[in-house]
Order: C-alpha cells, then sequence, then structure tokens
C-alpha cells in the first residue's frame, strides 16, 4: 500500500515508523531481524532502508604509493526491502538518491521496484562523496532530488526515457521526500531551502519526512511555513534518541541541527551512560507525545539499527 493511504485511511491514527541501515558488507540480514523484531508490536505500517554510495578510500601499496579506491560498505538496499516485505509483510521504502546513478541506471532501478511490487520511494539527492568538494551528479545523472522526483512521476504516467517503447505500463510510486526544519545545510536560507521543496512536491511528491530535530518547535514552524507556502502533503517528523555524550557534537556537525540548551545542559551534567540514555529516551518520549497531540500522521524512528531505547520509546508513545 502507498504510505500516504495509510495516514488517508487512518486519519485520526499517529504510526510509527522506523528506518534501518543495510549490515556493513559481510554482514547478515539476521542483524536486521534482530534488530526490527523487538519493534514489530508497534505495527508500523512502513520501513525504509538507506542508500550508501560508494565511498573513496586510499589503500597504500607496499611500494608506499596511495591508490584512491572506490567502495561500497553497505550496498543491498534492494534486496533488504524485498526481504523485509517478504519476511514481515509490512511496506518497505527504499531511498533512492542521484549520486552515482544515471538516469538510465535511475530508470532500470526502478523498473527492478516495480518488479518487486514496491509501491513507495523516498527520492533523494545523497551528499557529496568524502574528498569531493561538494556534491556532483554522475553525468547524466540527476542533479536534485526535484530531478529524480520529475522522472519517478514521469514513470508514473508511463514515460520512460527510451521512447521507442510503445505502450509502456504507468508505474504507481508513492513519493517521498526529504525536509529540513532547521533548512539543509548548503541552503542559504530556509526561505530559499522551501521553494526548492515546494517544488519536489509540485513536481509530484507525496509526502515529506524531514531530518532529526530536537526541538519540536522547529518542526511546527517548518509545518506552519509549508502551509503558508501550499504545501498540503503529510509531513511526517523524523526524531532520534540521543544515546552518548559525544552525540551533543556529533549530532550538530553531521545533522547541521541545533540541540536545547536544556538537554545539552542534562547530558553534560549526566555521570554514567546508562543516564545519558535515560535522559535521551525521556527527552524523545516528551518530543513524541507531544507531536502525537499535535496529529503527525506518523514519527519515524532513525534507528541505526539499534532497537533497545526506540522500543522503550514505542512504548510510551503506542
Ligand atoms: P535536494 O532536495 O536536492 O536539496 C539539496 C540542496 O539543494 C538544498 O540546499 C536545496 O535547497 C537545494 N536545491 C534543491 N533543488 C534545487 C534546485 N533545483 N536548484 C538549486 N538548488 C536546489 N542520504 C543518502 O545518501 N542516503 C540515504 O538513504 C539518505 N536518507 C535520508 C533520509 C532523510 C529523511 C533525510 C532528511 C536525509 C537523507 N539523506 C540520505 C541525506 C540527503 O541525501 C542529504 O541531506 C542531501 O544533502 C540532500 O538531499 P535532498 O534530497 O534533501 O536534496
Amino acid at each position: 500500500m502507498r504510505v500516504t493511504e495509510f495516514f488517508e485511511k487512518n486519519k485520526n491514527k499517529t504510526f510509527v515508523s522506523f528506518e534501518v541501515l543495510p549490515p556493513l558488507k559481510g554482514g547478515s540480514i539476521k542483524s536486521l531481524y534482530e534488530a526490527l523484531d523487538p519493534l514489530m508490536e508497534f505495527k508500523p505500517p512502513f520501513i525504509d532502508v538507506t542508500y550508501h554510495r560508494e565511498e573513496f578510500i586510499y589503500h597504500q601499496h607496499p611500494s608506499g604509493y596511495y591508490q584512491k579506491v572506490a567502495i561500497r560498505k553497505r550496498p543491498g538496499t534492494v534486496g533488504i526491502c524485498a526481504a523485509l516485505m517478504n519476511h514481515y509483510g509490512v511496506e518497505a521504502v527504499p531511498h533512492l538518491i542521484c549520486g552515482g546513478f544515471t538516469k538510465e541506471d535511475t530508470e532500470n532501478a526502478l523498473i527492478e521496484l516495480n518488479f518487486l511490487n514496491i509501491k513507495n520511494i523516498l527520492a533523494l539527492r545523497g551528499d557529496a562523496r568524502k574528498f569531493d568538494e561538494k556534491f556532483v551528479p554522475e553525468p547524466g545523472g540527476n542533479e536534485y532530488a526535484l530531478d529524480l522526483v520529475k522522472q519517478i512521476a514521469s514513470m508514473n504516467q508511463g514515460s520512460y526515457l527510451d521512447s521507442n517503447i510503445e505502450k509502456a505500463e504507468p508505474m504507481d510510486f508513492c513519493i517521498g521526500v526529504a525536509g529540513y526544519p532547521e533548512k539543509h545545510f548548503e541552503a542559504p536560507s530556509l526561505k530559499s531551502d522551501m521553494k526548492y521543496l515546494k517544488k519536489k512536491i509540485d513536481a509530484g511528491a507525496d509526502y515529506i519526512v524531514t531530518q532529526m530535530f530536537f526541538n519540536n518547535e522547529k518542526f511546527f514552524s517548518f509545518v506552519e511555513a509549508c502551509r503558508k507556502e501550499g504545501i498540503n502533503v503529510p509531513i511526517v517528523p523524523g526524531l532520534k534518541p540521543l544515546t552518548k555524550k559525544y552525540q551533543l557534537n556529533s549530532i550538530p556537525r553531521h545533522f547541521y541541527i541545533e540541540l536545547p540548551d536544556e538537554l545539552v545542559k542534562s547530558i553534560q551534567k549526566a555521570k554514567t551512560e546508562e543516564a545519558v540514555k535515560e535522559i535521551g529516551v525521556e527527552w524523545c518520549i516528551a518530543q513524541s507525545l507531544e507531536l502525537k497531540k499535535a496529529g503527525v500522521p506518523c514519527i519515524h524512528f532513525y534507528t541505526m539499527s539499534d532497537s533497545e531505547l526506540i522500543k522503550k520509546v514505542c512504548e510510551k508513545v503506542c
């Protein structure tokens, strides 16, 4: 079922959904099942699976010189989606990115997803690769998530790149896109970011999932700004409990978001790792309950494949 159909059919309900990462190369899907098994009692309508493009690493040769090598540490997004759908009977949402894909690659990936009966996609641009100064699209690839949304929407109309195909079957993908309550880090302003978000929706995106945030006021202002801009699709807040002291620095650095002073102070005062986790979980529960009260259609948890604390939050929220 399309993600938005779940929302339409359950207007007064707040679902929970989860995002998982494919295991590191060499790992087994068992680790994902172990992470998800304890969360399935909360009946997520869908589970997102992230996509990880190749990274560059430097290999040192015995002679001393370094060779730049491209590796993919977490392949398998599509296979994992098919496995999750089969194993749990749940919708799986693969993340599809622009980076590393020509438009032909994207078309082929969409054909494969359609054959697997995968109905939902989160369409993203992807980040710049390590050692690249900025995001560089593949030659002949999509430059922005907007272009990817357009390509998917076009296939939903039965229009493929290969114009020689006669009677191409239209696809029926429900398209999610990313939104940033605290602005995407490259955007010069929230207003500029909002302008491009609106373009993604106008091009055919059906719903928005947000970057994580720790201050609900930022989310509520974002939703208000979206509605003012004429963006009327469902907006799903993304949350993650803070679990380690070092995340006070790493989360703002990686995700370009601000942590509320009150949360920062409590975590700084915590004496043990357990105390940090407790504070993080309590904060996430309070955020979730407030969002639920505000009537959000779903709360999307970034599990980082660690379900223990997410379960504690869901127990209080579901
Ligand atoms: P876009 O919507 O293309 O926006 C990128 C920037 O360009 C923004 O600053 C925007 O304002 C600007 N912009 C947009 N369109 C235009 C235009 N036409 N002209 C000029 N400027 C424009 N990354 C992964 O690699 N794999 C994942 O699985 C993954 N999952 C994610 C899930 C969520 C919920 C979120 C929030 C992010 C995820 N990311 C993932 C990270 C994401 O790829 C990065 O944040 C990336 O930098 C931006 O992606 P986007 O789709 O928001 O890009």
